[in-house]
């Protein structure tokens, strides 16, 4: 079995200081693969120590050197795709098309970096000051498992981009994704203490970042619940805090809209990363005198999905990440027929053929109220409530009668029409008839799906601050 500890720290592996292993299962065999050695919290005060040495010199560095910095990253990341793909998808259960997007996206954040850099205005005039945006200090970037080096990339790039150092906690779900992307990151030569990784538990590497005084910013991606609590305790140092939180993101498909074109997308929003993303379309919002066509193709969708081990690319739905996650989305498929849904497609259990492995069935419930369990919370797994509605206005109540407001979806042939609901749902971002890669819109949530937003132009303005200073020529 393979071990690994990645403590990475001034520019270099370092041994930690934590000694508790945590053995890691492949989620689609249940067998062993790896023990990780886990970081403790004297590791994250000394990453947090090197970062803080290590911010004068990189804050003042010339916008050119920060350009170049960012060029040998995404040079690094492109160059090992192939290998990031087969780490996410033996490491997770990842499908092909989430790894290699995921992989992609990765180095693509650096040379997204590099260009708005090339760009910012860092310095303009305003209101008889010259204002200058200047960067926080240390940054601490907690991530979660599900396209992990995805969140680590886009995060440690705009905190470049601003000038800004970095300790970084990924979830120990992901670690040998978060080793090779260190190694790689490594590889490109950057100064000693411009970015520190700390593997280790939330509650112990995770809780020293939000309370360590030296931590000027915190960008948090991961739960609602975790999200609050981060919050919580960075307010007493008054920590800027970008938070990227859950979702329970409504797919609304209104009554003019070709449903036979729409549902394969609908499908493919709810089952993203088997259903485990924040962004999944997980409430399917259809016009009551339609709900037999809708319950039907969306039976169909889930029916063609082929659920399974995720090396083979036909492969669109994958395993849970853990037995903890397995149980859970079990338990809300039970208790969603407690709750009185129609059970169309799946229910509990595992799939035909799939003895082993935290795989589950792809489930369609219809009839769903949105009071129901299942329509409010984060299941985080292939299961989709289908929730009749009576007209626009009702379907834009029900879309927002939620505490989230991270994505939705709507599709219609009225373009105009589509796009008055798209303004009236309280969503950080909405799909128009389709599904977009956008990796510089700005991207975040509503309510409790967060706080600020990441990537593009909007994303690097969180990672900066504007000072004003008035009295020059
Ligand atoms: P999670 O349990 O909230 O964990 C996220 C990260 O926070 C992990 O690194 C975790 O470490 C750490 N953490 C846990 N407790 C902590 C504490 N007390 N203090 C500081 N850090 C702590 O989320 P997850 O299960 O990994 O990911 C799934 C969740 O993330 C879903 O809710 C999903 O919607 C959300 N998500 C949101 C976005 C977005 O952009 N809005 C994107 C992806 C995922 P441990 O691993 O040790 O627990």
């Amino acid at each position: 079995m393979k071990s690994i500890a990645t403590i990475y720290i001034d520019g270099q592996f370092v041994t930690p200081h934590g000694r508790e292993p945590l053995v890691l299962l492949d989620p689609a065999t249940e067998r062993e693969t790896t023990t990780v050695i886990l970081a403790d919290a004297v590791d994250a005060q000394r990453a947090i120590a090197a970062a803080k040495a290590a911010y004068p010199a990189v804050s003042r560095t010339t916008r050119e050197r920060r350009m170049a910095w960012l060029q040998r990253l995404h040079d690094a990341a492109a160059a090992a795709e192939r290998d990031l793909v087969d780490v996410i998808v033996a490491e997770y259960g990842g499908t092909m098309a989430m790894a290699t997007g995921t992989a992609r996206r990765a180095a693509a954040s650096f040379g997204i970096a590099r260009r708005l850099l090339a760009e910012y205005p860092f310095e303009r005039e305003v209101g008889g000051a010259r204002v200058t945006m200047v960067p926080h200090g240390v940054v601490g970037m907690i991530t979660p498992w599900n396209a992990s080096i995805g969140f680590i990339a886009s995060k440690l790039a705009m905190a470049i981009a601003a000038g800004s150092t970095s300790v970084i906690k990924p979830s120990e779900l992901s670690a040998a994704q978060t080793e090779l992307i260190t190694r790689v990151m490594h590889g490109a030569g950057l100064p000693p203490g411009l970015f520190n990784i700390v593997t280790g538990r939330g509650d112990v590497v995770g809780a020293e970042i939000t309370r360590h005084p030296d931590i000027a910013k915190i960008s948090f991606t991961g739960s609602t619940a975790v999200g609050k609590a981060i919050a919580r305790g960075a307010v007493d140092t008054m920590k800027r805090v970008t938070l990227e939180l859950g979702g329970k993101s409504p797919t609304v498909l209104l009554d003019d809209a070709d449903f036979a074109k729409a549902m394969p997308l609908a499908a493919q929003a709810a089952v993203m990363n088997s259903g485990q993303a924040c962004i999944a379309g997980s409430r399917l919002l259809v016009p009551r005198h339609r709900v037999g066509e809708a319950h039907e193709l969306a039976v169909r969708a889930f029916r063609d999905l082929v659920v399974g081990p995720t090396r083979d690319p036909r492969v669109n739905v994958g395993p849970m990440v853990t037995r903890t996650q397995y149980e859970r989305v079990q338990a809300y498929i039970r208790k969603g027929i407690e709750e009185g849904a129609t059970l169309l497609t799946g229910g509990p259990g595992r799939p035909d053929g799939l003895e082993r492995g935290y795989f589950v069935r792809p489930t369609v419930f219809g009839d769903v109220r949105n009071d129901m369990t299942i329509a409010r919370e984060e299941i985080f797994g292939p299961v989709l409530s289908i929730i009749p509605y009576r007209d626009d206005d009702d379907a834009i109540g029900i879309a927002n009668d939620t505490p989230y407001g991270l994505h939705a979806y709507v599709f219609g042939a009225d373009l105009a029409r589509a796009n008055r609901v798209a303004a009236e749902i309280q969503a950080g971002r909405v799909f128009v008839n389709g599904l977009y890669d956008a990796p510089e819109a700005p991207f975040g949530g509503f309510k409790q799906s967060g706080l600020g937003r990441e990537f593009g132009v909007f994303g690097l303005d969180t990672y900066l601050e504007p000072k004003a200073i008035m009295g020059h020529d």
